[in-house]
């Protein structure tokens, strides 16, 4: 047994908590950016309840609520203005993976000079990052416990991870009453793509034996669960498991990587705007097939954690969610395959994939889905 471990993020988890934010919010941070998106924290409540427990404790707070979704390299900038200005000593990210993604970057760049493009592009940052919080709203991305922000850069089109141990938050609270106000189409995008983190984590060459044990934990709850947050939202215990699912999926991300089943769905977002999860599902019975061959034994362990015999069931799990598992049904014909290929290859998720991609099975794989 050779393996590294590393999860520094201090998990909070539990209904009322951002309510009880005193108990856990340092006291020396008394001036805190709050990142979020457009509408949802303030529909939903969650953003006043947060600025309600900021204004208890007497602490100064600034607003940056620009993040549209699959947010780029520009709108980090744009939080990056503000934090600087006001001279933040704390980042708080309120919502999905997309506010969460930006609330690492702008920490980073808070203390570090420069664009967010110039670290993507290499640069190490030389500080650390003003402290990290991060409280999801959706029960997907797991973004709250990992070292990674996923950006689209708008000159190339193409959405990229960015990875740095610097960018771990430091807190996640986890409620999931936050969840809740999910619509249907939210929740089923963000569970799928937690169900797609821990098998990709599952069957990446990363994995690691403690990483395999959060994996299969992880996909017997959402498997579980999903289900049950689809018929019914309002279900407080099936939210609280989809947030702790996807929350343990993001630990094992964060050892294993996300392999080509990420690297597939990224170009179905960037070019056809298919939410990311919906994306990853979408494509995840072709690249469980695809792998059957290299990872025959976990695969089939993954078929009987789904009660059936062979991929159909995931299949099935998939169609009986509402997300089509035809490309077609996407408006994506033949003619979009050489873009999306153009974006795959190269890709790091590729490297830690148990199996040599070629060119073609990128290709391939495409045109099976369609
Ligand atoms: P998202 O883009 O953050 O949000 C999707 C939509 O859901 C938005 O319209 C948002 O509204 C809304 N929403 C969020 N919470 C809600 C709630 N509680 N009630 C009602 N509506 C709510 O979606 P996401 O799937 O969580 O994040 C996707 C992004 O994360 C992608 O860019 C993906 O690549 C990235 N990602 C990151 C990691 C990582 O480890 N860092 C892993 C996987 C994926 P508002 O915009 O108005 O808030
Ligand atoms: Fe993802």
């Amino acid at each position: 047994m050779n393996f590294e471990h590393y999860s520094p993020t201090k998990i909070i988890f539990g209904t009322g908590k951002l309510k009880k934010l005193a108990e856990f919010l340092p006291s020396h941070l008394k001036r805190v950016l709050i990142v979020t998106g457009k509408r949802s924290s303030k529909e939903n409540g969650s953003l006043s309840s947060l600025q309600t427990s900021l204004r208890k404790l007497n602490r100064l707070y600034f607003l940056f609520d620009g993040v549209e979704q699959n947010p780029s390299t520009q709108t980090v900038d744009k939080g990056t203005y503000v934090a600087r200005k006001e001279k933040v000593d704390a980042v708080i990210g309120l919502g999905g993976g997309s506010p969460m993604d930006v609330a690492k970057c702008i920490a980073l760049l808070t203390n570090n000079a420069g664009k967010i493009e110039d670290y993507i592009g290499g640069k190490e940052p030389q500080n650390t990052p003003v402290p990290i919080i991060e409280i999801p709203t959706t029960a997907g991305t797991g973004s709250e416990v990992t070292q990674y922000a996923v950006l689209t850069n708008p000159k190339s089109y193409t959405k990229a991870g960015y990875s740095n141990s610097y960018l771990f938050p430091s807190i996640a609270i986890l409620d999931p009453e936050l969840t809740i106000s999910m619509p249907y189409k939210v929740t089923v995008n963000t569970g799928i793509d937690a169900l797609t983190h821990a098998i990709e984590g599952y069957l990446s060459t990363q994995a690691t034996p403690i990483s395999d044990t959060l994996a299969l934990e992880s996909i017997k709850i959402i498997k579980e669960y999903l289900p049950k947050v689809a018929v019914n939202g309002k279900d407080i215990m099936a939210r609280t498991h989809m947030l702790y699912g996807s929350m343990v999926a993001g630990l094992v991300i964060a050892q294993t990587k996300t392999i080509i089943l990420h690297a597939l769905g990224y170009p179905l977002t960037t070019f056809y705007n298919i939410p990311h999860g919906r994306a990853n599902g979408a494509l995840l019975p072709y690249v469980l097939e695809f792998l059957k061959d290299v990872q025959d034994k976990k695969i089939s362990k993954i078929i009987e954690m789904f009660g059936g015999k062979d991929l159909d069931i995931i299949k099935s799990f998939v169609n009986e969610l509402g997300i089509s598992i035809h490309l077609s049904d996407y408006g994506i014909t033949q003619d979009g395959i050489p873009g999306f290929v153009k974006d795959v290859k190269g890709r790091v998720n590729l490297k830690v994939t148990p199996k040599k991609v070629l060119q073609e099975d990128i290709s391939n794989l495409y045109k099976q889905a369609l």
